[in-house]
């Protein structure tokens, strides 16, 4: 088996000193790919000669003398983020041979900075689900044991990361879907401050709670891709013109003296494994011993946030994709007439059950007389959500919090049961309804699995968090890789 490849930090200092060439880098990531991605299904599309190509011109701009934080690294990102040229699929047989003619902000800032694209990565159909077992094309297998899920929506990212067949990748956060599949594959996942990432050129699931991050092995590579794609689009109006700190500045200070912890009791929910229990109050006591301060807090509302989620971003989902008609792009069915034949035969066979049932969900709640019930009662359930989270951090500068009731389940263990399904994410909803940031580190095995703590914080505080998960992973040495045997 091919070599997995090396940190970010580790294949910068290659690079820059020339140790290797991101040709060669590159050669060993799809070597790597073709390796072990049978087994994983991580990718649904690579792209080896555009990879080539874009690495030689890293090499070029590095033999210039140019250095940048992600110039000559590759990387891959979720399959609902729009690449020029690329097919993108969004896991979704209504995408499956769609071909961009534009690309998206994020995939612009990244191959401008020089990073090295190597393919497209399976997630869940429109992002929607927690096993990435919605994906239309094939299931994700979690490195760290092949019978399990990756988590999802975003499993391809996670997995992609956690088997080392790219040293980083995107994925998107509308529930936890950077969060949960961080946790169940072992590596950092960070969901950015709604706005602090441009996503012109994601494909919308819920407009209102979507936001792009990385992937990484470690929260010092957080800090390297979160520079280059964060900051102001004048392409995408929820963007913040919030500036851009030099994320990497802050991870020097390894001084947890004075840090105010709040351990929200309401995250601690009945449910939560014992195993991965013991897991974060573990990794709390760690982050104790390092010099934080501990609190008890409380966010009351914070055990509506599932259901209310599951009125907002339905709603939200029933509007975006709307588009998704056979008319304007995409999957088109051949039968029918009338145009309405048409619209019914192609959504009828475009889309899986998971999308379909989310569709009538948020189109139930947005319908005339039940608007008020439904969508109006979880936008204020949201509003008081926020004002917890605002209360808290008055009092502490970060929370910490289990990533997910469980690590990572059985392949299949779930698919029939949507509501046991929704409960992955009752930890990692709240911050999406509150627009806040949350990072995810690896802090434990537990029976041989992956546990994340969440660290999160108030809005722009992403420096902070990656502050304290560098801190804390500095003095944890982390969980290190599976160990991938592959046929
Ligand atoms: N698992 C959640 C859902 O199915 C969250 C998805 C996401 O964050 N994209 O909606």
């Amino acid at each position: 088996m091919s070599d997995p490849l090396p940190t970010l930090a580790a294949c910068r200092k290659l690079l820059d000193e020339r140790h290797i060439s991101a040709r060669e880098l590159t050669q060993q990531a799809l070597d790597r790919i073709a390796a072990v991605d049978d087994s994983i299904g991580a990718y649904l599309t690579v792209v080896e000669e555009h990879a080539l190509a874009a690495a030689a011109a890293a090499d070029e701009r590095l033999a210039a003398g140019e250095r940048g934080p992600l110039l000559g690294i590759p990387m891959a990102l979720k399959d609902v983020l729009i690449t020029q040229g690329i097919r993108t699929t969004a896991g979704s047989k209504m995408l499956s041979s769609y071909i961009p003619p534009f690309e998206g902000t994020v995939a612009e800032r990244l191959q401008a900075a020089g990073a090295v694209l190597l393919g497209k990565l399976n997630c869940d159909e429109f992002a929607m689900g927690s096993s990435n077992e919605n994906s239309a094309f094939k299931p994700v297998h979690n490195p760290w044991d092949l019978q399990r899920v990756p988590g999802g929506s975003s499993g391809g990212s996670a997995a992609a990361v956690a088997a080392a067949e790219a040293v980083f990748t995107l994925g998107s956060d509308t529930g936890g879907s950077i969060r949960q599949p961080a946790s169940f594959c072992g590596v950092v996942g960070l969901k950015p401050t709604y706005g602090r990432v441009s996503r012109f050129g994601l494909i919308a699931f819920a407009s209102s709670l979507d936001q792009v991050g990385p992937f990484t092995r470690t929260c010092e590579d957080a800090a390297y891709v979160l520079e280059v794609i964060a900051g102001h689009d004048s392409r995408d109006s929820t963007s913040a013109r919030q500036p851009v700190p030099t994320y990497r500045a802050a991870l020097a200070n390894h001084d947890l003296h004075g840090l105010r912890i709040g351990i929200p009791q309401e995250f601690f929910v009945p449910g939560l494994q014992p195993e991965v229990g013991k897991a974060i109050e573990g990794a709390i006591g760690q982050l104790e011993q390092l010099g934080a301060k501990l609190y008890d807090v409380s966010l009351p509302h914070a055990p509506y946030a599932l259901p209310a989620y599951y009125i907002i971003a339905p709603a939200e989902a029933s509007a975006n994709l709307a588009r998704f008609d056979g008319v304007k792009y995409g999957y088109r069915a051949t039968e029918g007439d009338a145009l309405w034949d048409v619209y019914a035969a192609t959504r009828g066979e475009g889309f899986g059950p998971e999308v379909k049932r989310r569709i009538m969900l948020g189109t139930y709640a947005l319908s005339a007389g039940y608007y008020d019930a439904y969508y109006l009662q979880a936008q204020k359930v949201r509003t008081l959500i926020r004002q917890d989270f605002d209360r808290a951090f008055r009092e502490v500068d970060l929370l910490v919090a289990p990533t997910s009731p469980t690590t990572a389940f059985r392949l299949g263990e779930k698919v029939d049961d949507p509501l046991a399904m929704y409960f992955s994410d009752v930890c990692t909803i709240p911050l999406n309804l509150a627009g806040l940031p949350g990072l995810v580190v690896p802090c434990a095995l537990a029976h041989g699995l992956p546990v994340g703590i969440q660290l999160m914080g108030a809005s722009w505080s992403e420096g902070e968090l990656l502050r304290v998960g560098h801190a804390f992973e500095q003095a944890t040495q982390g969980i290190g890789l599976p160990s991938l045997t592959v046929p």
